[in-house]
């Protein structure tokens, strides 16, 4: 009887049965494929997520019916079979259903050793996985062969079990059954694949087969064979085969031999070239009819072969690549699915060195994973020791409270960065992902000691000079040099990159400070700067003095005289920006940190600003106390700055709009954009657009050319998005700054956020750090209403997110949706948005689904 209503508690996998991978699996839809191509499957049941629910609750289905499919006296398997392969499941249980009078049969037809090898291994499963025993029971005694082993193993279950070891194959398949179901809902197997993007309530199927034993002559045996490598992805058979062995088993025995003809050792392919090559046809067949590179597992008895499972290719990110471009590129699947099978967090780990899987770690410190990849270096506890470190040819990693824009030559020079606070947004959060080298932030539990230069957590020290691993991805730090894996863009990254652009609805820009990362950006394919913080170009020293020279200026005119210094340098920077970017739009920011920021932190810097000054240490000291500011991050900033101390902004425009003119007179197309921070009014805009438009008829009259440009607002605060229709009358664009306009929405301080995100986020206070995955619900009513009000006053306004948020997936989902013209982010991170917009341009466009993959 057939069992194949969407009711019945199993099914016999048939080309026709009714087998989903919604109810019975992955792998029991998989073997259903197979079948359908033809491929010898032995005999399988499926049971569906259901019945193995019920198993787990103590209701076994009907064995007996179950047993009937197959043939009397033979061995089964199980194996796992949840809805997504990376979920996971219990391992598989093979030789089901042996018992003495078995064994004795096995043994007459294959020998007493082979068939005591085949009983004490499902003695030993049985042992730990159902029994749940301890597996130090069944040591092996020294020297025994298979027969002596099974005797003792046998004798050390019924002491440990108090029971003898059952011999009723129905029994064993119902404490199978009932071990993997309740595998399954165990905590850690729940919380694992969770962990891989499962939801609460996902399935198992599991999926009983007829063993094929495959104990016979030399060739006889079980392998598994793919036909691309898992790290590169390129065609390359691999795999191996075990005599006389079962399962997985050749995977990992040194007696197992190469497939194909190899120097290394005796293969398959000479001893059955025949299987060898029927393999690679099933393997074209698989590639091309179920549009996958997959990984077979088969067994070879008397020159028959047997298909046990096929599971996708295991891979690496980069073989993911290659694998789906190839398919793409050959017609099996078309660039938009190679597109979709692409997680864009796979492409993160193409740009980045991450530490190697299977390498032991030693995890001192957990915080927020500010900036991909990972480095191992020597802690530095200062900007200065971090250059020196690097002077030396070492690799610093620049530990602190947090950075500050002072810090930014330690940081260039670092090899990653550890803060004991900060957020998503904070300073060395934002520059870290501008560098592209790993950062985390808000390390909790880490408390560090900047006079004895060392760090305690979790009742440790660990001082200036230890060497220490920072991942930035997974947001650690660890003890220690930790084996990594090289980043590896391999092959077909850019071409699926081509396809993805091809695909997306939505423009990716590059937050870019300096032409080196302008540089970056256009190799990463950013379509412009959609930001560039131009504070960030003054941070080396002698503009840094340059311009403390001007915040100490005693009036307008002596801050004139200073600034115009400046003007040289900043032009020839904007000049260089726009040549990269060779006509590219280019968003330049004007000034926005307070300026106090600018000057020393330390007594000690404080009096080598004065000694440059020339001025009075007392002098330099009380200015520095006049500009602190209680609030800084709400103090004098931004456009506040522009308008109190005009010749900031004024010496910027004119830098700007003379490389404009001084690069198109070179031939070179330019689309300068200037943008203004951290507007609230309407009134700010009118005074700095007048004094751009006074700069431009100045540098008009120098060169005899109109410099273009157009002007933009930065909308970061909640009232510029409430006040956005008035403001948006005075502007050609404007961009959203979601980090302040986050940090002003919530009142949440970017660089404390962290102390307690661990805590609001495990609590469910809020699902995610809004710096981090943009809330879409109060700050994105913001920028919704913004959006609508700057567009029904300003119709074809180009509106965008400039904000971290800007390569993060969800982010990118909202900016479409919204209308945005184009989200801008790191460079670092342009491919990852490239890639994640373009899917969800993809996944948005009405259609038929893409057909399911095995
Ligand atoms: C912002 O506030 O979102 C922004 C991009 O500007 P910054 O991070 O420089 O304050
Ligand atoms: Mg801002």
């Amino acid at each position: 009887m057939q069992h194949q209503t969407p009711e019945a508690p199993y099914a016999l996998v048939t080309r026709t049965a009714d087998i989903s991978a919604a109810r019975h699996g992955r792998r029991a839809k998989c073997l259903q494929r197979l079948i359908r191509l033809d491929l010898p499957i032995p005999a399988t049941v499926a049971l569906p997520f259901e019945t193995v629910r019920a198993v787990a609750a103590g209701h076994q289905p009907d064995l007996a019916a179950i047993m009937s499919h197959f043939g009397s006296g033979g061995l089964l398997s199980v194996r796992p079979s949840s809805q997504e392969q990376d979920w996971g499941g219990p391992g598989a249980v093979l030789n089901i259903g042996i018992n003495d009078a078995r064994r004795e049969a096995l043994a007459r037809r294959h020998g007493a050793e082979a068939a005591a090898a085949l009983h004490l291994a499902f003695v030993e499963t049985w042992a730990v996985q159902v029994a749940r025993l301890d597996p130090d029971a069944f040591v092996p005694p020294q020297g025994a062969g298979p027969e002596e082993t099974l005797r003792a193993a046998l004798a050390a279950y019924a002491a440990e079990a108090d029971e003898p070891f059952p011999q009723d194959p129905q029994a064993q398949l119902a404490g199978v059954l009932r071990a993997m179901a309740r595998a399954w809902e165990g905590t850690s197997a729940r919380l694992l694949r969770q962990a891989r993007g499962a939801p609460e309530d996902a399935g198992l199927g599991l999926v009983v087969q007829d063993m094929s034993l495959a104990l016979g002559g030399d060739a006889d045996g079980s392998g598994v064979i793919q036909f691309v490598s898992s790290e590169t992805g390129r065609p390359q058979m691999t795999g191996r085969f075990l005599p006389g062995g079962q399962g997985r088993e050749a995977l990992g025995a040194e007696r197992a031999l190469y497939l194909a003809q190899d120097p290394r050792g005796p293969s398959l392919a000479e001893r059955a070239p025949d299987a060898v090559e029927a393999l690679q046809h099933m393997g074209t067949v698989c590639r091309a009819r179920l549009r996958e590179e997959m990984q077979i597992e088969f067994t070879l008895s008397d020159g028959a072969l047997a298909v046990l499972d096929a599971v996708p290719v295991p891979r690496s990110s980069r073989a993911a690549v290659r694998i789906a471009v190839a398919l793409a590129e050959d017609g099996v699947i078309s660039h938009e699915e190679a597109v979709m099978r692409i997680e864009p967090g796979a492409v993160t780990e193409l740009l980045h060195p991450r530490i190697d899987p299977a390498a032991a770690r030693d995890r001192v410190a957990k915080g927020i994973a500010a900036s991909p990849g990972a480095a191992t270096g020597r802690l530095a506890f200062s900007g200065a020791a971090a250059q020196a470190m690097r002077a030396q040819g070492e690799a610093p990693l620049l530990v602190g409270r947090e950075t500050a824009p002072e810090d930014i030559r330690g940081l260039s020079a670092a090899a990653g960065v550890v803060t004991e606070r900060g957020g998503m947004s904070s300073h060395a959060a934002v520059i870290a992902r501008g560098l592209g080298i790993p950062c985390v932030v808000g390390a909790s539990g880490m408390r560090c000691d900047l006079r004895k230069r060392q760090l305690t957590v979790g009742g440790r020290t660990f001082r200036e000079g230890d060497e220490m691993t920072v991942d930035g991805t997974a947001g650690v730090l660890l003890a220690g040099a930790v084996e990594m894996l090289p980043p590896a863009p391999g092959e077909g990254a850019e071409t699926l990159l081509a396809w993805a652009d091809a695909a997306r609805d939505i423009g990716v820009r590059a937050n870019a400070d300096t032409p080196e990362d302008a540089r970056q950006a256009r190799r990463f394919g950013a379509e412009g700067i959609g930001l560039c913080r131009t504070e960030h170009m003054v941070f080396e020293e002698t503009r840094l003095t340059l311009l403390r020279e001007m915040i100490f200026a005693e009036d307008a005119e002596e801050r004139r005289a200073a600034v115009v210094r400046l003007l040289p340098l900043q032009q020839a920077d904007f000049a260089d920006i726009f040549r990269v970017m060779h006509g590219a739009p280019v968003c330049l920011r004007l000034f926005d940190p307070p300026l106090h920021e600018f000057l020393p932190a330390t007594r000690e810097g404080l009096r080598d600003l004065a000694s440059a000054l020339g001025k009075p240490l007392s002098d330099v000291m009380r200015r520095a106390r006049d500009l602190a500011e209680f609030n800084p991050m709400l103090g004098m900033r931004g456009v506040r700055l522009g308008i109190a101390l005009p010749e900031i902004y004024d010496m910027q425009a004119r830098a700007i709009l003379r490389a404009v003119n001084a690069v198109a007179a070179e031939g070179i197309d330019v689309a300068p954009e200037i943008m203004i921070p951290l507007v609230s009014a309407r009134r700010e805009v009118e005074i700095v657009t007048a004094a751009l438009a006074a700069a431009a008829e100045r540098v008009k009259s120098e060169t005899g050319a109109a410099p273009r440009y157009s002007v933009g607002v930065m909308v970061e605060t909640p009232r510029a998005a409430l006040r956005a229709g008035e403001i948006a009358q005075r502007c050609d664009f404007m961009s959203f700054g979601t980090n302040d306009l986050t940090q002003m929405t919530y009142g949440l301080s970017r660089d404390d956020a962290g102390r307690f995100m661990d805590v609001y986020v495990r609590q469910g206070v809020w699902p995610e750090d809004p710096f981090l995955r943009l809330d879409t619900e109060g700050v994105g009513e913001l920028l919704t209403i913004a959006a609508e009000r700057a567009r029904a006053a300003h119709p074809g306004i180009a509106l965008s997110l400039c904000g971290e948020h800007g390569g993060n997936g969800e982010s990118i989902e909202f900016c479409r949706q919204a209308g945005f013209d184009y989200v801008s982010c790191s460079p670092f991170r342009v491919p990852v948005a490239r890639l994640a917009a373009a899917r969800l341009a993809i996944a948005s466009r009405s259609g038929p689904p893409m057909p399911s993959r095995p």
